[in-house]
């Protein structure tokens, strides 16, 4: 492990919540130097393709309702922000890695992205992969195997590179690295008081993303790591030892949908864990380093647990895990507006943490901050009754 860093911890959580805007700069840099930009919209791209050969991959996903009214002007209202803020910020071409990213690579995870990305094609040069929506049948694992294939000759011949097995190989030890040590932070606060609060958690894990070397990232991840376990082991105990620990899942989180995690904290409870995107669904496993580099990429994208797949036997597994392994108390979900697969899998995941006697509640956003006070309420009324 590096040397503790120097910083203090306010400036460590300072540098991740700010790392989305500082990362413009970093990429402006990349740019000049000539390396080629991939941006993607979900967790089911396999960015070890672009890795290999140097290629910066960045989430597009937009977290800011800053550009919803532009993207109205085209698009349905009653759509997922998600979709509406990602495309919004193409059209008004507001969003630096948008305008920076050679090629966007989406993928057919719901219907709006789908159809959105036949739109966002008449501005950028796009990429789409066509998902699977179930994981246990041999012929979407086939179709999963051409897709990724079909991505690498797509990136071969739009870079001029060639992904050899070697290089692929060693994008996924490095990438499997980086999640070990996010997996690694975020379970300090299996510890009973956590050593920090959700929302630090949630701008380590979501700020991570736009930092762009990975030695550089694996040295701050490190050294984060290293500041908070010692702090703590000094006494240091910024969270109440009575305060409810919760687990967030549902929707990807981050920007401007902190405000949920933000509600739950000052209700005096804290966020232990993230089950969504933004945390556990990203980070808890590994891509197996001793298979075929792209039967382990085939694998390991497919059996994500989004609400897209049907079955989803995955997102109970890890959130059972997670209940089990953080002493969670309760289980909140983020579902954002018009987000229909995550909307009709509340009742399942309702249902199963019923079977855990674990109370559950699922709430409803969108990317204003408009219902901040409802969410609020809300929280507050389901903490209370823990
Ligand atoms: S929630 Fe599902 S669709 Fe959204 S980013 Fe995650 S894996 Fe992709
Ligand atoms: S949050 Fe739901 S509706 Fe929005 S992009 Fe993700 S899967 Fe689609």
């Amino acid at each position: 492990m590096s040397k503790p860093t120097t910083q203090t911890l306010p400036d460590i959580f300072e540098s991740f919540s700010d790392a989305r805007k500082q990362g413009f700069i970093a990429m402006k840099n990349l740019k000049e130097q000539g390396k080629g930009v991939v941006g993607t919209f979900c967790t089911y791209v396999p960015v070890e393709l672009f890795l290999a050969v140097g290629l910066i991959p960045v989430g597009l996903c937009s977290t800011s309702d800053e550009t919803i009214g532009e993207a109205e002007k085209v698009l349905p209202r009653n759509l997922c922000p998600l979709i509406k803020a990602s495309y919004g910020f193409a059209a008004a071409d507001k969003c630096p890695y948008m305008y920076f990213s050679d090629l966007v690579v989406g993928e057919t995870t719901c219907d709006g992205k789908i159809k959105m990305y036949e739109l966002l094609g008449k501005i950028k040069d796009v990429h789409v992969m066509e998902l699977p929506h179930s994981q246990d049948k041999p012929s979407s694992r086939a179709l999963w195997m051409e897709e990724i294939k079909r991505l690498k000759t797509r990136v071969e011949e739009k870079f001029g590179v060639t992904i050899t097995e070697e290089k692929l190989r060693r994008a996924i030890k490095e990438r499997n690295k980086e999640r070990a040590l996010l997996k690694k932070l975020y379970e300090l606060s299996v510890m009973t008081p956590p050593p920090f609060f959700g929302l630090q958690q949630l701008q380590i894990l979501f700020g991570t993303q736009f930092k762009f070397s990975h030695e550089q990232k694996v040295k701050e991840l490190e050294g984060t790591i290293s500041s908070i376990t010692n702090e703590y082991e000094n006494g240091k105990r910024p969270v109440s030892a009575n305060a409810k620990r919760i687990i967030v899942t549902g929707c990807p989180t981050g920007g401007v949908t902190e405000k949920f995690t933000r509600v739950i904290e000052e209700s005096g409870a804290v966020v232990v864990a993230y089950e969504n995107c933004t945390g556990a669904k990203q980070f808890d496993r590994q891509v197996d380093e001793s298979a075929d580099p792209y039967e382990a990429l085939c694998d390991y994208y497919l059996n994500i647990g989004c609400s897209v797949m049907s079955p989803n036997p995955n997102r109970l597994e890890l959130l059972g895990r997670l209940c089990d392994q953080f002493k969670a108390d309760g289980v909140l979900e983020m579902v954002l507006q018009s987000c229909h697969t995550y909307a009709i899998e509340s009742h399942t995941i309702g249902e199963f943490l019923k079977t855990r006697n674990i109370p559950f509640m699922s709430l409803e956003t969108d990317y204003s901050t408009g219902d901040t006070e409802q969410l609020k309420t809300r929280a507050a009324a389901f903490i209370e009754m823990l």
